[in-house]
């Protein structure tokens, strides 16, 4: 049973509009593609758990801290007996195993993935007993990919190759499994610890000036859009969206972005660049946010 559902990430949603409204470096926009690509196999492995019949507690994209040490978990399932912690691996192409770890197929090492997998577990465990919990951990790297090729595999359970991933999910499937209230308070707890702040993120430091202003279409992030009396039409790709709802993605964008900063209707007209009237605009905003204050001074609060 699903019990946390994985979300974008700020970073990624952040980077995403920083690509679209300024230049990244080539090292930025690499950060965003692997972040990304990491994403895309989480999800590829959130949709094998969900077929899961066995009775578990699956949690998705768990970020704790014990001890000073933060550590991120993608998926953990909770199953009566056995806690499986799962670290999903999305890459692509041919690597090579040698006896102190992964390579790329040029001799690029690349990071210790298993003694990552295995700090990872270490300061699971040490938080569960801060707890009082004594669960049984089993820790897994699982190749989500089918372009995956690992030559000179090792001989070593905790991988788990693309060819592997269907008789792992089998494996789990068939785990015989009661859950208890005891579960479901270890889930409620990993849950509330879950840390918002990621520590590890690695965003420029921006100014509202440096961002290119319009709106960008949510289907090719192109600015060229023809505004219609309740439409945007985008010139590229011929996508349409109402356009009170690509104002409030605005909004989510700016707020997003600039969370110290009060949601005016000058402001959300600049950002879209000029391209709806500030009348359209002050509509749309009043419609879902509370206005406070009056006149130059007015500005939109969320609940
Ligand atoms: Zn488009």
């Amino acid at each position: 049973m699903l019990k946390k559902a994985r979300t974008l990430s700020d970073e990624i949603v952040i980077l995403r509009i920083l690509n679209n409204r300024m230049l990244l470096t080539e090292e930025e926009k690499k950060h965003l593609y692997y972040l990304e690509k990491g994403f895309e196999g989480e999800v590829m492995f959130d949709k094998l758990t969900e077929k899961l019949e066995s009775e578990n507690l699956t949690l998705n994209d768990l970020l704790l801290e014990v001890n000073n040490s933060f550590f991120q978990i993608d998926s953990l399932l909770i199953y009566q007996k056995t806690l499986y912690l799962i670290d999903v691996k999305n890459y692509e192409g041919d690597f090579i195993y040698k006896s102190d770890g992964f390579y790329t197929i040029n001799g690029k090492p690349l990071k210790d993935l298993l003694a990552q997998l295995k700090r990872c577990e270490f300061h699971l465990r040490q938080l569960l007993q801060k707890y009082g919990y004594n669960f049984p951990i089993e820790a897994y790297l699982v190749f989500i990919n089918h372009e995956f090729t690992l030559y000179q595999a090792p001989e070593n359970r905790q991988i788990i190759l693309p060819t592997q991933v269907n008789s792992f999910m089998k494996k789990l499937n068939s785990i015989p499994s009661k859950l208890s209230d005891r579960h479901m308070k270890l889930a409620d707890l990993l849950i509330s610890l879950h840390q918002k702040e990621n520590p590890y993120v690695r965003i420029r430091k921006y100014e509202y000036v440096e961002f290119q202003k319009g709106i960008t279409c949510c289907s090719c992030d192109s600015f060229s859009l023809s505004i219609g009396r309740t439409k945007l039409t985008c010139n590229n790709c011929g996508y349409e969206e109402e356009v009170e709802i690509a104002i409030i993605r605005c909004v989510k964008e700016i707020r997003l972005l600039f969370p110290d900063r009060k949601i005016t209707t000058n402001l959300v007209y600049d950002w879209c660049g000029g391209i709806v009237s500030k009348k359209m605009i002050r509509r749309i905003l009043l419609k879902t946010y509370k206005i406070n204050g009056h006149g130059k001074f007015s500005y939109y609060i969320y609940e």
